[in-house]
């Protein structure tokens, strides 16, 4: 019997295992191995690196401080979380495997535009696709950037983009955009331009990422897709824990889901969706998880 589980070993999952690898416990990390941190080509917002870091170096150190305390990370999907009096069950396609504790760090997966993922993976290398306005705003300042999105989240994060340059345009993904009055007035404050959609014909022409739109075909120095996330919550709420209509998981102050025994951190729970705070939640879930282990059965040597 493992004492936690945890499923997911990007930067919440690796933080977590490093923490409780540390207090000497017996953990199993499954992970199927499509971090979102995966995809950073350089953060420059992660304290402690001046000269920013890929996000695959990161995850990488991550792993290694996490082995040399004994831990290992398994390729392998979680495919169920049952619950068994206080325990658990976690199953994979070929595996039933108990814990005392269980903690979901499986993260979020962005919706993405149309296009081929070649093209996908290229612009996003080269900064022409960006997914983090909070994470790499800074780097478009005085740019001329495209908002992929409408509605109230695309007018977010279109009037969040228009803090680092006066050029920002909002092209609906798909057809009209659907916009009402209070975000129409926000946006004409603010300057944005408003163009409809749908996108497609997208290539990168020079050091521009181009599309067609309504209103022809248009390029940006960068485009932001706006267009919401799948929240890779689904095992826990299948075995019930809380989580709000668009599926993030809720948590008390010590990352407590509403099932005793199972906790959540990073971008899987709501919240601020950055490297950082999936670190500290798992900080605060690792600790929680070990007090609570302890109060079962004391810890001692
Ligand atoms: C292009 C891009 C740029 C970004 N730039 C920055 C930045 O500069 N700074 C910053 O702070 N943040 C940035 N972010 C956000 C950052 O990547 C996330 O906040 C962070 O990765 C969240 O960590 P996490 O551990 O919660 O989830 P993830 O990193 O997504 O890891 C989740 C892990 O769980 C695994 N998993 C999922 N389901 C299962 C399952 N059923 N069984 C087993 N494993 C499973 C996945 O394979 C994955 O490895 C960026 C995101 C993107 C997409």
């Amino acid at each position: 019997m493992d004492d936690c589980i945890i499923i997911g070993a990007g930067p919440a999952g690796l933080t977590a295992a490093i923490y409780l690898a540390r207090f000497h416990l017996k953990i199993r990390l499954l992970d199927a191995g499509d971090s979102r941190a995966g995809l950073i080509p350089l953060t420059h917002n992660h304290a402690g690196y001046p000269e920013g870091i890929s996000g695959r170096d990161l995850l990488q150190r991550m792993l290694a401080q996490a082995e040399r305390y004994g831990a290992v990370r398994e390729a392998a999907r979680a495919t169920a979380i049952e619950r068994n009096g206080d325990d658990f069950v976690v199953r994979t396609p070929d595996r039933a495997l108990p814990a005392r504790t269980v903690l979901l760090a499986t993260g979020v997966r962005n919706h993405r535009p149309d296009m081929p993922d070649a093209l996908h993976d290229e612009a996003l290398e080269r900064g022409l696709l960006r997914y983090c306005p909070i994470c790499d705003g800074y780097e478009v300042t005085d740019t001329k950037v495209g908002v992929i999105g409408t509605d109230t989240h695309g007018m977010k994060e279109a009037l969040f983009l228009r803090g680092y340059t006066k050029d920002v345009t909002l092209i609906s993904p798909d057809g009209g955009h659907r916009l009402d009055t209070a975000c129409q007035r926000a946006l004409d404050d603010a300057g944005v331009r408003r163009v409809d959609g749908p996108c497609g014909g997208w290539a990168i022409e020079g050091d521009q990422l181009a599309f067609d739109t309504a209103e022809g075909r248009l390029a940006f120095d960068s485009a932001y897709p706006a267009m919401g996330s799948h929240i890779r919550s689904e095992l826990a709420v299948a075995a019930r824990a809380r989580a709000t209509a668009d599926g993030c998981l809720e948590v008390d102050d010590h990352q407590r889901t509403s099932i005793p025994g199972l906790f959540a951190a990073g971008d899987v729970v709501k919240g601020l969706d950055q490297i950082s705070h999936a670190m500290g939640e798992a900080g605060v879930a690792a600790t929680t998880i070990r007090n609570l282990l302890d109060e079962r059965a004391p810890m001692r040597r």
